[in-house]
This record gives structure tokens, C-alpha cells and sequence, in this order.
């Protein structure tokens, strides 16, 4: 039997479902990467996510190539392209490990209704979560709404049933026909975006190497680190789970292992970790049972106060906060580092989209649409989800606003003022007394730290006692405690 096995979020060749199953079952396999040519053309993600999947790719194409096996890859429209490649090639069955967002659920009906037409299987394996949707449900069988909720259960769900770790597979040499007709790869330039430096080495075999670094370093202190941006006291293994060169399972297996080995490790600083993982399982879940949340709110919230409306004011306050010229160091320090590395930390994430929606009053969807378009690790579920939690339209059910404080916040977590000066250089000279509300900083001061403000910073674009305060009266309910 000849299969063809369509990589898509699962770039890597250990613990693959699908991958496995088609060594198992075929005597020769074809493994096909489809580049999205409308999604491509959509700019919806950005430079530096182009760039990291390229970059797995390539490293996905060598390991291939290692096992004497080229990866097809084609350009189009991804139903009409798999179906001519099956046709083409004469496949009897095609593989692939499933993707829960709208758009990819109905682009795999369509292809899946269509192979069957002309004959050929179709199987498709669980893959880019833990559990899927439905095997994580309350008791009345409907879909968790509250995290903590869906946190306890899955970890039950674990306990019974914790699914294993795939080995990589012997792949059936197929010494492919089709080595001669593929062109030369694609690169981000030829696909239309810009190359980017990468700060983070794409492909399996790092990601595997991150994972052990973060296991033997930062898991050791990562609750008092994960939320001081000036550290490196998360994994960034957000874009390897974006691309699939690693899987949650792989991830928690390994650090139940660290925990079991016993060590210096703390079961707190584990636990934390992991459930992190289960927040992206989560917000997986709210994507794949409301599939809704894609497209607006996930419960239409009448108390929240309209967005500003569309005009050159709203214009001039979004393009403040892209480019990072908000007056607030915090949040001009998250937008830089978004722009200039396609990453940036959570706290400063949760900071910069509470600033964006609560001080600016602006529509949360611009910025969940700037985001995607900068992130190295965009992801429709969580990002949305995140969106939507800072929001306050979200799943959960907390009573009233949720209004961070960027003064306060850029205090508590970047005391020294290490990651905004790393950012903002306009406030590298800043004495720490001024650097999280340099506008309070003297003029004799200013000159000395060459930092004038209105002219090298921009003042405050607004007053965030007031912006609160105003969002609090146009809304109808209280302040969250
Ligand atoms: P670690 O602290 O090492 O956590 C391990 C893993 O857990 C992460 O890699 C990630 O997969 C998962 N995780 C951690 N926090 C969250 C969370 N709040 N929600 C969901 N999963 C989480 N994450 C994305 O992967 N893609 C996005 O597009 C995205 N957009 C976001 C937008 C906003 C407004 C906010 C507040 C958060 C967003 N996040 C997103 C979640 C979070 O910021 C990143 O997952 C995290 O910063 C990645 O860093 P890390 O890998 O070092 O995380």
C-alpha cells in the first residue's frame, strides 16, 4: 500500500501519530507539506512565523532525507492540492493528525469527503492536544467553561489514561519518484515575507534540546520567575507547540520524570509549569466546542463599554501602541520586543492587551489581529483565548473588569527596570527612582539621562486613572476585587 502522509502542525518525525501509523501500515510512504498559497497571500501571520516554519520545515526535510525519504512539497489551495497529489501519485490512503480551528476542521471535511470519492482511505489521528474536546467534559457532558474546572478534570483524565510517547518510526524507504519534479524550496522571500534573525532555533531536534535546557534551569525557580520579564524564566517553547516539533505529551511526561527523579526540583514549580500546558489545552477546547469565539465574544456581554469609535483619534492611539510610543514603559517595552522578535513575555502580553482594550478603549479584535500578524508563536486558540480572557468577553466567569495597572505592574515585576530599558533605549539612562513613570521625572533629571520627555519619549497618551475611571463609568458593572 502506498500512503501519503500530509505534515501540516506536527513538523517532526518522533511521537507522530500519523507518521506512525502510515510506516506501520504502508510498504512506502510519501510525506507531502502544502503551502497555503490564500492563507500566505492573507498576511494573517507574520514574517516571523513564515520564517520559524521554514526554518522546522528545513529541519523536517533533512531528518527526512536521513531516512532516505524526500518531503513533497507543493504550492495552492490546500483541498484541490492534496487531491491532485493523491491522484497524481496514486496513493491508497492519506494520513494526517487533526487540527481543531474552524477553518482547518472544514478544509479537512472537504478533503476527507472527496479522497473518499475517489477511493482512497482517509485516517486521521489525535495529535496537537492531550485530550480532545469531548474527552475532557463536566458531568452533564458539556464543555468546561472555567478553567480551574477543566484543569482538574484533565489531570484526572491523565491519571486513568496518560497517553504515551510514540518512538520514531522505521520509515519504509520509498525512494520517491518525485525528487526530480520539485522545484527548489520555497523561501520567505519568494513567499512574500521579509526574512527574520531568529532568536529561537526552529526544528525538532531543538525543540528537544530546549525542552531539556528549561528542565534542568528555569523549572527550578519558575513560579517566583515566570512572571519577571527581565528573566529567562519561561521555556519559549510556545512556537515549537505552534508548529507541532513537539508534543504537550512528550512535554509533560518529561517533566513528571524531572519531578519523579527527585532532585532540588519543586513539585509547586512542575505543577505550575504543566498547567500552563493545560491552559493551551483549554483555551484548544473553548476553540473546538464554540468554535464561535473565532469570529466575536464568546457570550455577548451588555455591562462592557462600546470601543471607541473609528476615526483619525482611534487611529493615532492603535498606531501609538504598535509602534511602542505609548508613554508607558511596560507596555512600549511588550510592543517593541513583539516588533522587533515576534515574541513577547506573557505578564507583558496580558499588560499591553488590558492597556489596549481598558486605557484606549480600542476593540480587542484589532489587537488580537496585531498580534497574530507579529507573533512567532501565533495560534488562533490561544491567542484568542487570551484575547478574549483580558477582554473580559471570555469563558470565564469572573463578575466585573479586570483593569491592570501599567505603572504598578511594570513595578511589581521589572522592579530594576532591566526589560524596559533592554526595549525602550530612549530609557536606558533613566534612574530606576523614574524608569516605570518616567513623565514625573524632572527637567534637570531628563537632561541628565538624555530623555526628554515629549521629545526623546512620548508623554502618556492617556492618563490611566482617568482612562480607568472612564471605562468603569461607561461601563455597568464593578471593578473585579
Ligand atoms: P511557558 O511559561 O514556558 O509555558 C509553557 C507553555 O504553556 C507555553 O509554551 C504555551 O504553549 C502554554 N501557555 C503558557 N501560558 C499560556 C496561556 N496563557 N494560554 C495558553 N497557553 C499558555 N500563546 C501562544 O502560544 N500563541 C499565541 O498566539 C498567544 N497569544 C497570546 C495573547 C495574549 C494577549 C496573551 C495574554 C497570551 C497569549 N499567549 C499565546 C499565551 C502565552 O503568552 C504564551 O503561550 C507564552 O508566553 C509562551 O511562552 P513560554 O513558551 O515561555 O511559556
Amino acid at each position: 500500500m502506498r500512503g501519503l502522509v500530509w505534515f501540516r502542525r506536527d513538523l517532526r518525525i518522533h511521537d507522530n501519530p500519523a507518521l506512525s501509523a502510515a510506516c506501520r501500515e504502508c510498504r512506502e510512504i510519501v510525506p507531502l507539506f502544502v503551502f497555503d498559497e490564500p492563507l500566505l497571500r492573507s498576511h494573517v501571520f507574520g514574517s516571523a512565523c513564515v520564517g520559524f516554519m521554514l526554518g522546522c520545515l528545513d529541519d523536517l526535510r533533512h531528518s527526512l532525507a536521513e531516512r532516505g525519504v524526500s518531503l513533497l512539497w507543493r504550492m495552492g489551495e490546500p483541498v484541490e492540492t492534496v487531491l491532485r497529489t493523491a491522484q497524481d501519485l496514486a496513493v491508497d490512503a492519506v494520513y494526517w493528525n487533526r487540527d481543531y480551528e474552524p477553518a482547518a476542521i472544514d478544509r479537512d471535511r472537504q478533503t476527507q469527503q472527496q479522497l473518499a470519492r475517489q477511493g482512497r482511505t482517509v485516517k486521521t489521528f489525535k495529535d496537537h492536544v492531550v485530550f480532545e474536546a469531548e474527552e475532557v467534559r463536566g458531568l452533564t457532558g458539556d464543555p468546561f467553561q472555567r478553567y480551574s474546572a477543566y484543569r482538574d478534570r484533565w489531570w484526572t483524565r491523565w491519571r486513568a489514561a496518560a497517553p504515551p510517547v510514540l518512538v520514531a518510526p522505521i520509515i519504509p524507504s520509498a525512494k520517491n519518484s518525485v525528487d526530480s519534479s520539485m522545484p527548489a524550496w520555497p523561501t520567505a522571500d519568494t513567499l512574500g515575507y521579509m526574512p527574520v534573525p531568529m532568536w529561537i532555533e526552529p526544528g525538532e531536534q531543538a525543540a528537544r534540546a530546549r525542552l531539556q535546557w528549561f528542565l534542568k534551569g528555569p523549572i527550578h525557580r519558575y513560579v517566583s520567575g515566570r512572571n519577571l520579564p527581565a528573566q529567562d524564566g519561561t521555556s519559549k517553547m510556545s512556537p515549537h507547540l505552534r508548529f507541532g516539533t513537539i508534543t504537550t505529551r512528550t512535554m509533560v511526561h518529561a517533566a513528571l520524570q524531572t519531578l519523579s527523579k527527585g532532585g532540588t526540583v519543586s513539585r509547586a514549580d512542575v505543577f505550575t509549569w504543566m498547567d500552563e500546558l493545560v491552559w493551551r489545552e483549554f483555551f484548544q477546547q473553548v476553540l473546538s466546542a464554540f468554535p464561535h469565539v473565532a469570529e466575536g465574544p464568546f457570550k455577548a456581554k451588555p455591562g462592557l463599554p462600546a470601543p471607541r469609535p473609528a476615526g483619525p483619534e482611534r487611529d493615532r492611539l492603535f498606531a501609538a501602541w504598535c509602534q511602542g510610543r505609548t508613554g508607558y514603559p511596560i507596555v512600549d517595552a511588550g510592543m517593541r520586543q513583539l516588533n522587533e522578535t515576534g515574541w513577547m513575555h506573557n505578564r507583558v502580553r496580558m499588560v499591553a492587551a488590558s492597556f489596549l482594550v481598558k486605557d484606549l478603549r480600542l476593540d480587542w479584535q484589532s489587537g488580537e489581529r496585531y498580534f497574530m500578524e507579529q507573533l512567532v508563536d501565533g495560534d488562533l486558540a490561544a491567542n484568542n483565548g487570551n484575547w478574549q480572557w483580558c477582554a473580559s468577553t471570555g469563558t470565564d466567569a469572573m463578575q466585573g473588569y479586570r483593569i491592570f495597572n501599567p505603572t504598578l505592574q511594570s513595578a511589581k515585576f521589572d522592579p530594576e527596570g532591566g526589560y524596559v530599558r533592554q526595549y525602550v533605549p530612549e530609557l536606558s539612562q533613566v534612574p530606576t527612582k523614574w524608569i516605570h513613570e518616567p513623565a514625573l521625572m524632572p527637567k534637570e533629571e531628563q537632561v541628565r539621562a538624555r530623555c526628554r520627555i515629549g521629545i526623546d519619549y512620548p508623554e502618556p497618551i492617556v492618563d490611566h486613572r482617568q482612562a480607568r475611571q472612564e471605562y468603569l463609568d461607561l461601563g455597568k458593572q464593578k471593578v473585579a476585587p
